[in-house]
């Protein structure tokens, strides 16, 4: 009976190589207070020049919301005091943001959402306070650094909701190549509103939560949050507006202050910086660096290689990923593309995964990876034509890997081709047989008494051992085939 709506504010640091309205480096992880110079120190006198990689990179990020970049957008000053902030204000965007009324679908638990995005907006970040002990320490090399803001509308419902937008958001600007999503440096920050209220009754009173530097921490914060609210609300009370902090040791949320108006920002277009008019070439240059989203890959992915959900969100996870992806399936000959796309999936989810970890690659760095898309198709069509065995399949891998060799060359080789012959199985198979006596004459037993079940058993023990001997080269079909006729004839004969 009640309802509960969240709406997200979303920071990202946009990757443009200096800061947003002065020539400084954006870097992470500098010596503090290194890239600073006086107008992102907030020095008299100095004037602002915006950046147009970070803008273009802001317009690129409203594109692919959907958002409407308007004619017109400026900006505003934010006045607020804080010590990690020289300027006594914040240049953000008020009035006419650069992206207006967008949306974003959401995958979530099988499901499509849409949630209608409120607004992108750029602004520069604040510097850095260190608490040592007894004082603050401060860093301005972040101060300036270009941020876009997305604040959604409150169409979200659950912890695990706005979870799923936040991944999606983030793996949406890693494809755009505008951020690189790192929660744990800040690249990525998220606050939260929340509000709850009876169902029908429309939002209620909200309360927005900070320190969320995880989507897994924004999951929890809400689902603790939306349970207390209900708490207050059944007992009869009434949510207090304010904003709290997630306690990430106490995995709770705590009261910090209560909410200001943005009346009290005294926002006011900014004098030293003009209007911008968005023109056709500029909303053609746009258009030109949007590539395939990353939503309507995974979907593709489905729809035209017949992957399951679970595969295409894996391969779509990373650009990268779905890139080599598509690379190896159209380098695989002999097979048609959905049999091809559909091996290759598999590798990629289980073994090629596997060497990936081995050898601390990552996913968004498998296009520079030693094991080319040629060298996996190879493996998948080495494979396919019958020319190698699974077990082999995989050592060709890893040595392929270690050795920076086409599969092809290494399999030719190390003689690693399939053993098809007939006349050879046979041979590993009587010997086999012969050395495993016991087994043997316990199967032709088993099949003279009718005792299929063992038989079965102990028949594919032995081509289990005549695998093993062939050193996996054997096909293991005529390797069943010459085992089971090699006990057949021996069976007893009647005559
Ligand atoms: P403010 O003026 O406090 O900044 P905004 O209207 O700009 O509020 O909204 C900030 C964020 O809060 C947005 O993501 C919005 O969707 C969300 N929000 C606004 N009202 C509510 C509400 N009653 N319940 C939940 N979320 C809300
Ligand atoms: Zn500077
Ligand atoms: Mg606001």
């Amino acid at each position: 009976m009640y309802q509960s709506f969240i709406g997200l504010e979303i920071h990202i640091h946009l990757l443009s190589d200096t800061k947003v309205f002065c020539s400084c480096k954006a870097a992470f992880g500098s010596e503090p207070n290194t890239n600073v110079c006086p107008v992102c120190l907030g020095h008299p006198g100095v004037l602002p020049a915006l950046n147009q990689e970070a803008f273009e990179m802001g317009a690129l990020v409203a594109q692919a919301l959907n958002c409407r970049i308007p004619d017109r957008t400026w900006f505003e000053r934010k006045q607020y005091f804080y010590p990690d902030m020289p300027k006594n204000y914040q240049i953000s965007q008020f009035a006419s943001p650069l992206g207006q009324e967008g949306y974003m679908d959401v995958l979530i638990s099988g499901r499509k959402k849409r949630v209608r995005i409120k607004e992108c907006h750029l602004e520069e970040d604040a510097g850095k306070m260190i608490h040592a002990g007894n004082v603050t320490l401060l860093d301005y090399n972040r101060a300036g650094t270009a941020l876009l803001e997305i604040v959604t509308e409150p169409d979200l419902e659950t912890g695990t909701e706005a979870e799923a937008f936040i991944q999606q958001l983030r793996r949406l600007v890693r494809y755009l190549g505008v951020c690189d999503g790192n929660m744990e440096e800040g690249s990525l920050r998220s606050d939260a509103n929340v509000s709850v209220n009876l169902k029908g009754a429309g939002l209620g009173r909200k309360v927005e939560i900070k320190n969320l530097n995880s989507s897994r921490f924004v999951r929890l914060a809400l689902d603790y949050e939306i349970a207390r609210q209900k708490e207050i609300l059944e007992s009869g009370g009434v949510v207090k507006q304010e904003t709290r902090l997630w306690n990430e040791n106490r995995d709770q949320t705590e009261s910090m202050r209560s909410k200001e108006d943005s009346h009290d920002y005294r926002f006011f277009p900014e004098p030293d910086l003009p209007v911008l008019e968005i023109d056709d070439a500029f909303r053609m240059r746009i258009q030109s660096r949007l590539m395939e989203l990353p939503l309507v890959r995974q979907e593709r992915f489905v729809r035209d290689y017949g992957l399951s959900s679970e595969q295409a969100e894996y391969i779509c996870e990373e650009r990268a990923m779905a890139d080599y992806f598509e690379a190896a399936v159209s380098l695989v000959k002999g097979l048609d593309r959905a049999e091809a796309a559909r091996r290759l999936a598999l590798w990629l989810a289980a073994d090629v995964k596997r060497v990936m970890n081995k050898n601390g690659v990552s996913p968004d760095s498998i296009g520079r990876w030693s094991l080319s898309p040629r060298r996996l198709a190879q493996i998948v069509e080495l494979l396919a034509r019958g020319a190698i065995s699974g077990k082999i399949a995989k050592q060709v891998l890893e040595l392929s890997v270690a050795e920076d060799r086409d599969p092809e060359d290494l399999v030719q080789e190390k003689g690693w081709q399939m053993i098809q012959d007939r006349e050879i199985i046979a041979r590993f198979v009587q010997e086999v047989c012969d050395r495993e006596g016991g087994s043997f004459q316990e199967a032709v037993a088993a099949l003279e008494g009718g005792n299929l079940k063992r038989y079965e058993t102990l028949s594919a023990y032995l081509v289990g051992k005549v695998l093993a001997a062939t050193e996996g080269r054997g096909d293991a079909l005529i390797v069943k085939e010459e085992v089971e006729k090699l006990i057949r004839e021996r069976k007893p004969c009647v005559c």
